[in-house]
């Protein structure tokens, strides 16, 4: 069963699926043949696609190069960008070459989040204990008061290391300046935004472009690309609403409860779903989670977590350059300014407060199930497509650096 742990993964970005989970994989192999002279790791699909803005081939040379320090061993990376597999958009299929023996090759997929599963694998990947709001309800509204009832001491002491490392993520990213690597020219906005007193925006920023230079740890909520917006809502309630830490760990416990229901109907993935699966559910989790800072009901939290959802139905995943940067940084503060809204409206439009997250939630997954697979995370559509036909326009020195 997975817990809460697996909601809040803590550690380096720019994208959960794409870079965190493909660490998790590439050390499970070399973990499972320690006596294997070389390894091959093959990424393709939406890993290729995207894998040198998404630094997939640098995580897992550096995971190579660390493994084998003090060995003979190698291993050599490729990324393949004719190499699908039709069951899942993020493929990596590894290979344990022996010398005078069989080798040993396994097709991983990265599933969103930072999880992964083996290809043929017949449980499920991901199982954690509640999987409708439905079944949530009664539990949670028993525990409406102290949410952290419903987890365990482990859970619990993890929340509160998760917390540290989101407010030392913003505080990192509001000291920097200049323009992040990757080609886009791309300028940090958040020492800039607070020093203009916008400082939910700033705390957004800070964080995501954190993530986008990968500089610092972050916290998956629920993944790397949306890891701006919850720890905002947090900061921003904490710095100028007085909000003790204590009820922030619980806010926590609520935006993961959400999280979790997500995970056990689909996975929160970019490529598979497009950013609703990603932004749109970072939205649910953090107005589930103001809901309730605010005093919010059962039925207040699930509405505004419900309405958040709602507003992000449809919404692609065309990232520019396969950087974690356009549209995504911008798109973690636009969203954080939306979701004092969402809460607003779940807390006192009495009159048309019929909501249900699990019904939304549904709508969701048929929604990225029909979309071209160009809009989810293989920049080949949208907003990358039309950047890179006007690439002499967009890609000139910046003017403001
Ligand atoms: S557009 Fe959304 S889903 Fe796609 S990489 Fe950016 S944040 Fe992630």
């Amino acid at each position: 069963m997975n817990t809460i742990l697996d909601i809040y993964k803590i550690g380096r970005g720019p994208s959960s699926s794409h870079t965190m989970a493909v660490k998790s994989i590439v050390l499970d192999f070399i973990k499972k043949h320690p006596n294997a002279d070389r390894f091959v790791a093959r990424a393709g699909g939406s890993l290729a696609l995207t894998g040198l803005g998404h630094k997939t081939d640098f995580i897992m040379q550096q995971v190579f190069e660390e493994s084998f320090k003090f060995t003979e061993q190698s291993g050599k990376v490729i990324l393949d960008k004719t190499y699908q597999d039709i069951e899942n958009p993020c493929p990596l299929e590894m290979t344990a070459l022996y010398e005078g023996s069989q080798d040993v090759k396994v097709v991983y997929f990265s599933i969103g989040g930072g999880d992964f599963a083996k290809k043929g694998q017949e449980v499920p990947a991901v199982q954690f204990e509640y999987d409708s709001f439905a079944k949530l309800q009664s539990n949670l509204n028993k525990h409406i008061k102290d949410p952290s009832k419903l987890v365990s001491k482990e859970e619990f002491e993890h929340i509160k290391k998760a917390w540290q490392t989101m407010q030392f993520c913003i505080k990192q990213g509001l000291t920097k300046t200049g323009v992040l690597d990757g080609g886009l020219n791309y300028m940090r906005q958040a020492k800039d935004r607070y020093s203009k007193k916008d400082y939910l925006s700033a705390f957004a920023y800070a964080v995501a472009e954190e993530n986008a230079s990968a500089e610092t740890d972050i916290v998956t909520c629920p993944t790397c690309g949306a890891c701006g917006i919850l720890p905002a809502i947090l900061y921003y309630q904490k710095l100028y609403n007085q909000l003790d830490d204590s009820q922030i760990y619980r806010a926590l416990i609520v935006a993961g409860l959400i999280a979790e229901i997500v995970k056990m109907v689909m996975p929160t993935s970019g490529a598979a779903y497009g950013c609703q699966a990603e932004v749109g559910v970072a939205c649910a989790m953090s107005a589930g989670a103001l809901a309730w800072i605010s005093g919010g009901n059962i039925a207040q939290i699930e509405a505004a977590a419900s309405i958040a959802l709602e507003d992000c139905l449809g919404m692609t995943c065309d990232p520019v350059l396969g950087l974690v940067q356009v549209p995504c940084i911008d798109r973690n503060a636009l969203k954080a300014n939306s979701i004092m809204n969402y809460v607003n409206y779940a807390m006192f439009n009495m009159t048309n407060r019929v909501r249900h997250f699990d019904k939304t939630l549904l709508a969701m997954k048929e929604t990225g199930r029909d979309m071209n697979e160009r809009y989810r995370e293989t920049s080949t559509g949208g907003l990358a497509e039309q950047y890179l036909k006007d690439e002499k326009e967009f890609f000139i020195e910046n003017p403001y650096s």
